[in-house]
């Protein structure tokens, strides 16, 4: 028996760009010794008391249906954290709670996209987007960024890119990149929106991963708040992954069709786990820097073992458990060198091809394994990128 249509296009080719990770995996099943810099999963787990709340929250009883559109006591937080950061007055009816960021993006374009409308996204992207677009019936359209704006859409790429166009998906602070899209760009985004009557899927999921300048949610520029649904996450800032829970911010009457939406797939979010984001979310943010910490360091221990290389450019990291190194020099795609640096080295990085056609000829670097061995793992990088052949070079400072 055949699937449906719809599920068959969620990865056309049968390829997500995710076979190093899986070549990396079957090593280590194999019994071989892999570094794994893949995949954005803290090394630490959810902090115990964390799951203290969890786990009193499901003793008190709150094992049962939960609300479906989520826990007013916890939207209401939510919705102070949000107006806290943009400035815009929200409320608990602006809020959805979601299970985790990725549902959310789901939700969010089934809230906006009539089957064959097209829905715009920035390229390099996070592995999910064209086929989450493609799931919900729409049609993705790239919008292709490059190294010379550090992967930020510039104004003319929107112009291009947005007539026609239903629905804008950004991602800042982002993954793969680690840049944070600064004001101008978001002034841009915002201009194209209003121009072209797009709504904007705002993928805020790293806001607390944030290490030079400061994160700016569109949803604070003029005019932006009636058509922008931001997604957030307590998968990254609070190292709960397997909790399952994030929150989608938007109008209120398209946030209660949302919640129609999940009444008739996800039917809410389970209580407890609802329990334990509410009480993590009012420890506030030191909590939020505690998980944070490790990235900050090991950012810092990646600059000390790329300095001086001219092999690898890293990209000006600002944001994000992720580095993105330009290693064009070596003459290698991306691709060829996660493959070589798999066989000579036994470390995985995710090849820049991986996150679509823009971040070719770069590798991301989770920086997900602990502080010495990412350090070692990062010398040993930079050791044999300086045995690959020279090819074109590189220079940041000039964009
Ligand atoms: N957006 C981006 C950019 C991501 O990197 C991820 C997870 N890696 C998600 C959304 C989804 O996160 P979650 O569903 O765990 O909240």
């Amino acid at each position: 028996m055949k699937a449906s249509a719809r599920l068959s296009t969620l990865l056309p080719d049968g390829n997500d760009g995710w076979d190093l990770y899986r070549k990396a995996l079957a090593r280590q099943n194999a019994g071989m010794p892999v570094t794994m810099l893949t995949i954005g999963e803290h090394d630490i787990g959810t902090a115990p008391a964390i799951l203290d709340a969890m786990d009193a929250a499901a003793r008190r009883g709150l094992t049962g249906y939960a609300p479906v559109p989520g826990q007013n006591t916890l939207r209401a937080r939510v919705a102070e954290r949000i107006e806290r950061m943009t400035g815009t007055a929200t409320a608990e009816e602006n809020v959805l709670i979601v299970p985790g960021g990725q549902a959310g993006l789901f939700a969010s374009h089934i809230a906006t996209l009539d089957p064959g409308d097209t829905a715009l996204f920035v390229d390099p992207y996070y592995a999910t987007y064209p086929g989450t677009i493609r799931g919900a019936g729409g049609l993705p359209r790239a919008i292709v960024t490059g190294p010379e704006t550090r992967f930020c859409p510039s104004r003319d790429a929107l112009a291009e890119a947005a007539p026609g166009a239903r629905t804008l998906l950004i991602n800042t602070p982002n993954n793969p990149t680690g840049q944070i899209y600064d004001r101008v760009t978001l002034e841009g985004i915002a201009e194209a929106c209003i121009a072209h009557d797009l709504w904007l899927i705002s993928d805020e999921v790293y806001e607390t991963q944030v290490w030079k300048g400061a994160h700016l949610s569109p949803r604070a520029l003029p005019g932006m708040a009636e058509r922008t649904l931001v997604v957030g996450s307590m998968s990254k800032s609070h190292a709960m992954t397997g909790s399952r829970i994030g929150w989608v911010v938007g109008p209120a009457e398209i946030i209660a069709h949302m919640a129609d939406l999940a009444t008739h797939t996800t039917y809410g979010v389970p209580g407890f786990v609802q329990a334990a984001a509410l009480w993590a979310l009012q420890q506030g943010p030191d909590l939020e820097a505690e998980v944070s910490a490790p990235f900050r360091r090991r950012r810092a221990l990646a600059e000390q073992a790329l300095a001086g290389n001219n092999r690898i450019r890293a990209l000006p990291s600002d944001a994000t458990m992720y580095l993105m190194l330009d290693i064009r020099p070596t003459g290698l795609s991306g691709s060829a060198f996660a493959e070589a640096l798999l066989e000579a080295e036994g470390i995985a990085v995710m090849p820049g091809e991986s996150f679509g056609h823009a971040a070719a000829g770069h590798v991301r670097v989770a920086m997900t394994i602990e502080d010495e061995a990412f350090a070692e793992a990062l010398a040993r990088l930079a050791r044999f990128a300086e045995t690959c052949p020279s090819g074109t070079p590189t220079n940041y400072e000039e964009t």
